[in-house]
């Protein structure tokens, strides 16, 4: 078998991770049982469902998507008695630039994510479940079809689960490669045949999610932290990171650093300490900049990176963790052309369904590329105040957080990087 990750890096605390490349574990169930696998849905079963999502509340995970939502919290919105069927989607269309996590927990480890959905299936009340996985993970596809027959047979998946009378199964279903099929209520589209272009929330998903009914949206890794939290306990997992940010993140590290890869390290790990497990710079160079989050995320100068890796540090330094990208660039990087390749990224990638986002990427991008072929008459000044003005309309006035997000880089380019110098005074409204 390939290997995936080969060792820990120096210093990293695996929790989810510590199995991957595990002889075996990716795609035979025997090795998987043999050794602990199974173990946390076995406890499952014999709990209560709302037992199960207050193990998860007590341990404080939050999605490792973008939003960070409290998971106990989302699974407890689903009414055990309220009306069937309802719906648990594993969300694997991993598409966030930078990001490349669940592709390695799915083909390294695929039936610890099927085991995952099957405990968040029996606290939620689901009986049929979808992964939604990105088109380009051709291996993560195989590894987890395997895993899905192999858990059949073996009686862990499908009708009366283990003998406890739970039917839950997994519908393995492939995107097409539109990053906005990441958006939980596009997947929705997407999953029941149309285009995949968001819809307007409220109704959100636990109340009205795919073909009307009850859904749970997870990700790969949220999903996968449930079997540590019913292996310690919620409130030994909580113990872990800090009060608002439980447990480890992956985070990907990319771009000028001597070791990219990922690495699994506690919630509020500074980005500078994680920098240095990567190697720091690449051949001695200068850190220019990191970008946190992938194109939807938002840059960071070098003397900023003393910041604990936390939801709530990130969002008070103006920043994110996103899908956990971190990208550094060195001082060779051209960053107006970065920021240029971001905003085509947007235009390419926006449904086009709301005229803020439609219409806003495509003059970002127009303004962007004036800049850099030295404005013509308008003046860089103009330009800048005409992409504020651009991008708080995309931020404000967009349906979903594509187009919220569209400005975000940019914006820190000009404002954290100053790249085009002093940026425009903040918009007052008439
Ligand atoms: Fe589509 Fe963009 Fe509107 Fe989202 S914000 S619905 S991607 S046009």
């Amino acid at each position: 078998m390939v290997s995936l990750i080969k060792q820990p890096h120096p210093g990293e605390r695996r929790m989810i991770f510590k199995n991957i490349d595990r002889p075996g574990w990716s795609n035979d169930i025997e090795s998987y049982l043999n050794d602990g696998g199974y173990e946390e849905l076995k406890k499952a079963i014999t709990m209560q469902p709302v037992d199960i999502v207050n193990e998860v509340k007590a341990s404080g995970l939050r999605g490792r998507g973008g939003a960070g939502f409290p998971c106990g919290v989302k699974w407890g919105f689903i009414k055990q008695d309220g009306p069937k069927p309802n719906y648990l989607i594993c969300n694997a269309d991993e598409s966030e630039p930078g990001t490349f996590k669940d592709r390695v927990l799915m083909c390294g480890d695929p039936f610890a994510v099927v085991e995952a959905m099957t405990i968040a299936a029996l606290a939620t009340g689901c009986e049929h479940g979808y992964v939604y996985l990105r088109a380009e993970y051709p291996l993560a596809h195989e590894r987890l079809a395997n895993a899905l027959a192999q858990a059949r047979t073996a009686g862990l998946l499908g009708p009366d689960i283990l003998g406890s009378g739970l039917h839950f199964d997994i519908e393995l279903r492939r995107g097409s490669g539109a990053y906005i099929c990441g958006e939980e209520t596009a997947l929705f589209e997407s999953i029941e045949g149309r285009r995949g272009e968001p819809r307007s929330k409220p109704p959100f998903p636990v109340e009205q999610g795919l073909f009307g009914k009850p859904t749970v949206v997870n990700n790969v890794e949220t999903l996968v932290n449930v079997l540590p939290i019913l292996e310690r306990g919620g409130a030994a997992y909580a113990q872990m990171g800090t009060e608002q940010s439980s447990g480890t993140r992956l985070f990907c590290l990319s771009g000028n650093v001597a070791r990219p890869g990922i690495y699994e390290v506690p919630m509020g790990t500074s980005l500078l300490a994680l920098l240095d497990k990567a190697g720091g710079v690449a051949e001695g160079r200068r850190l220019q900049a990191v970008l946190m989050g992938g194109a939807a995320g938002s840059f960071l100068r070098p003397d900023q990176i003393d910041l604990p890796l936390t939801l709530e540090n990130a969002r008070a330094a103006g920043t994110t963790l996103g899908s956990g990208v971190v990208m550094a660039f060195d001082e060779r990087a051209d960053l107006p052309a970065v920021l240029q390749r971001i905003a085509a990224f947007f235009r390419d990638e926006s449904c086009g369904q709301c005229v803020p986002c439609r219409v806003g990427t495509v003059r970002q991008e127009e303004a962007l590329g004036r800049i850099a072929a030295g404005c013509g008459k308008q003046g860089a000044s103009a330009e800048l105040r005409l992409l504020d003005e651009v991008g708080a309309g995309m931020r404000d006035a967009s349906i979903c957080g594509l187009g919220q997000a569209a400005y975000a880089a940019v914006e820190s380019g000009i404002k954290i990087l100053q790249l085009y110098g002093p940026p425009p005074a903040p918009l007052t409204l008439p």
